[in-house]
């Protein structure tokens, strides 16, 4: 299975039928790029920039992380990396910030919340992806975000970050794409609208299945809940889908879902892009998906977006896939 999965490495993803994706991955730091090489990652789809602020006693510099950044752009030379600014809060908390408890911290300040309010934090990232912007291609990514007000602001801020760097000669791409994660079904079903301001979107479902459903993902007596099958969260993905390609932008997803293997033909056939997972899921993905046929898995598409119950897709797609 391993030696299968190796002849993969540099060969494109591309279904039986030849419709193309792209399987990129998702990191923490600059040190996962080799394994990203190594399995043949096509770029980074998500790269969480949370642990360049975690683990120490103060914020980073934009010094650091600018060359955090430059490193991961430069040794993926010209493949597409998509970083997303900082997603604090909710599970992962931050000592120095002295942020007061909250009852729903998944509900909460946290992510784009804590970094349109806190903007100072949220400049000197942003200054520090547009000064390394030039050494491979960026691609910035919002979490968290609920409405296109929080979108507008925080892509004025960039805007405003450049064009304070460019007047002080500091040079700076000028084909950066701008996009959203979309973990809020808010998002989800508005997409239509955000589709016509955003570059791309990139489906969070770690954090829509449990916005959707209801159900704390770390909350293990309601884990039932947590059903990535759920036709509802079919219903929200192709509705995101959709919504890009009407407007010819471009669909991704970075959530553990991206990775699986009886989402894998669900999405292919719902038309996703871009496939955003652990390095290690890459190959087998790959090897999946050179095996399957998109326009058959687009034909059940009405079908599966009718379904009752994740259970009852799951058995579907179990019969159609062989799985
Ligand atoms: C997600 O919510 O699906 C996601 C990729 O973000 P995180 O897991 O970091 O919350
Ligand atoms: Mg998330």
């Amino acid at each position: 299975q391993k030696q299968v999965w190796a002849k993969l490495k540099d060969e494109p993803s591309i279904s039986a039928d030849g419709t193309q994706v792209e399987l990129v991955a998702n990191i923490g730091t600059p040190n996962d790029i080799e394994g990203v090489l190594n399995n043949g990652g096509e770029g980074v789809g998500l790269y969480r920039t949370e642990f360049l602020y975690m683990g120490k006693s103060e914020l980073p510099t934009e010094d650091e992380q600018f060359e955090a950044y430059k490193s991961v752009l430069e040794q993926m030379k010209d493949k597409p990396v998509v970083v997303r600014t900082l997603d604090i809060g909710g599970d992962k908390e931050l000592d120095y910030l002295d942020l007061p408890e909250e009852m729903n911290p998944f509900l909460g300040f946290r992510a784009i919340r804590l970094c349109l309010e806190r903007d100072d934090i949220f400049r000197t990232q942003l200054r520090a992806l547009l000064r390394a912007s030039t050494f491979g291609n960026l691609k910035i990514m919002f979490p968290m975000i609920a409405t296109l007000d929080e979108f507008r602001a925080a892509k004025t801020m960039l805007l405003e970050e450049k064009d304070r760097l460019t007047n002080d000669g500091v040079e700076v791409s000028n084909d950066i794409e701008i996009g959203i994660m979309v973990e809020i079904p808010s998002t989800a079903v508005i997409a239509r609208q955000f589709a016509k301001e955003v570059d791309f979107f990139s489906i969070g479902t770690n954090d829509l299945i449990q916005y959707t459903l209801a159900a704390d993902r770390m909350n293990e007596r309601v884990s039932y809940l947590y059903q990535p099958y759920h036709p509802a969260i079919l219903n929200l993905v192709h509705n995101v889908i959709e919504a890009a390609h009407a407007e010819g932008k471009w669909a991704g997803m970075c959530g553990e879902m991206a990775g699986d293997s009886i989402a894998i033909p669900i999405l292919l056939g719902l038309g996703l892009d871009e496939f955003s997972m652990s390095a290690t899921s890459i190959l087998p993905a790959r090897t999946q998906i050179r095996d399957l046929n998109k326009e058959e898995l687009a034909s059940f598409k009405e079908q599966l977006l009718g379904m009752n119950t994740a259970n009852e897709v799951e058995a579907f797609i179990r019969a159609k896939t062989n799985q």
